[in-house]
């Protein structure tokens, strides 16, 4: 990949070993009983996977943009519920701290984040404020050294095993997304409760949970950057959301089309592999084309990023095409396993209804269009 040194390769090397020995053996584990066990998380803090992207004098990796996707595209190929435990953490929960925040709280949150001691989570989504954020009713108002917070938050990934919240609330209504503040809440600050993990679809073994808060007293000094910091941050940091998302859907679509080789390779049906059907050969065809197109974008929109630009556009594509694409590349995968591809044991559904997710998170399909398209009337 671009911008990827020898070393991070070697390293994604190393992480697709620990993936092959200590994750996928528990994957069906993880998807029945919906955590990730302990002795699994253990292995995970000392494999150093929770300090990807934190700066290197807090104690993380410090990878870059190009770093991260390199990894997500390994962590593809993997449990999606483990993936997305590490890759919220290290994207959207620790971004917010380590753009805006002060050396004190760089120093208080950090290393215990790169550690995997406390886990982080991002939240932005509320009840009424899902695809348009700006939404928000979540209030923060200042009283001497202190911000009360009021309001709810759902969905929230991570959030069963979180300590660290980057909680995004409105500080001057009258400001509109300007009037947006980041604040970093402990959990077990007074009137902050989190809620019941939800039952989902997939995604099984990573939490996700509403948050309340109740004249939830947060000390001023949890204010991320300055008042109205916020909503700008937040942008950016799904910004780079998207690309990684993108990412580990390129690991996706290439676990899915490897899947399918061995398994055409060795399904006899009618005295033949199932390999020797063209008809198969071209939905396979078509899949490499997908995964390969996906990446491209990707790979453009990173540059794009690594170079300071805004890259919303990019993003905003790459996002679109590789989690559409990812979609009917696990349709067709279904497809080529035929009745064993329904089936739990071989986990390719379990694949299935995992991949679903990655057109609603971090703005849906829907919104991705308006984004682009509204970009392309404004160019001249
Ligand atoms: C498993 C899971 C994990 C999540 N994790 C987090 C997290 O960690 N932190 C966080 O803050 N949020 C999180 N979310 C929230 C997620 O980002 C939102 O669900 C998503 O943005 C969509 O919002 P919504 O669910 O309110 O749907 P809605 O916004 O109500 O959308 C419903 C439908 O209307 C469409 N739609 C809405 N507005 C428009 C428009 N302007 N033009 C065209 N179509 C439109 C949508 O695309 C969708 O099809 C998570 C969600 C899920 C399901």
């Amino acid at each position: 990949m671009n911008h990827v040194s020898a070393e991070i390769t070697a390293f994604c090397d190393e992480i697709a070993r620990f993936l092959r020995k200590e994750v996928d053996p528990r994957s069906r584990l993880i998807e029945e009983s919906d955590a990730i066990p302990e002795e699994l998380m253990q292995l995970t803090r000392k494999m150093g996977l929770f300090g990807l992207t934190i700066p290197e004098a807090y104690g993380g990796s410090g990878l870059n943009l190009a770093g991260k996707c390199a990894v997500e595209e390994v962590m593809g190929t993997t449990n999606y519920g483990f993936a997305t435990v590490i890759g919220n953490h290290t994207g959207i929960s620790t971004a917010g701290i380590v753009a805006l925040g002060s050396e004190a709280q760089k120093k208080k949150y950090l290393p215990r984040m790169a550690t995997g001691e406390w886990v982080g989570t991002f939240a932005l989504t509320e009840p009424q404020a899902g695809s348009s954020p700006s939404d928000m009713r979540t209030m923060a108002v200042k009283k001497s050294d202190r911000y009360v917070l009021n309001g709810e938050k759902i969905y929230i990934t991570n959030a069963g095993i979180a300590n660290v919240f980057t909680v995004m609330a409105v500080t001057d209504k009258s400001k509109g997304i300007k009037g947006i503040s980041a604040f970093v809440i402990e959990r077990d600050f007074k009137g902050f409760s989190i809620g019941k993990n939800e039952l989902k679809m997939g995604m099984h073994g990573c939490t996700t949970a509403p948050l309340s808060f109740a004249d939830c007293e947060v000390p001023a000094e949890n204010l991320l950057g300055s008042e109205g910091m916020g909503y700008i941050q937040a942008m950016k940091t799904l910004t780079a959301g998207r690309v990684t998302v993108s990412a580990r859907c390129c690991g996706m679509m290439d676990h899915l089309i490897k899947r399918c080789v061995e398994f055409m390779k060795v399904r006899t049906q009618g005295g033949k592999k199932i390999a020797e059907h063209q008809g198969l050969q071209w939905m396979l065809a078509d899949m490499a084309v997908q995964r390969d197109a996906a990446r491209q974008l990707t790979y453009r929109a990173i540059d794009v990023l690594m170079k300071g630009e805004r890259g919303t556009m990019e993003a905003s594509v790459c996002k679109l095409y590789a989690t559409e694409a990812l979609g009917k590349v696990v349709d067709c995968a279904v497809q080529i396993h035929g009745g064993m591809g329904y089936m739990r044991e071989v986990g390719i559904e379990t694949i299935y209804r995992d991949a679903r997710i990655v057109r609603i998170y971090e703005g849906s399909s829907e919104i991705q269009r308006n984004i682009i398209g509204s970009l392309l009337l404004k160019e001249d």
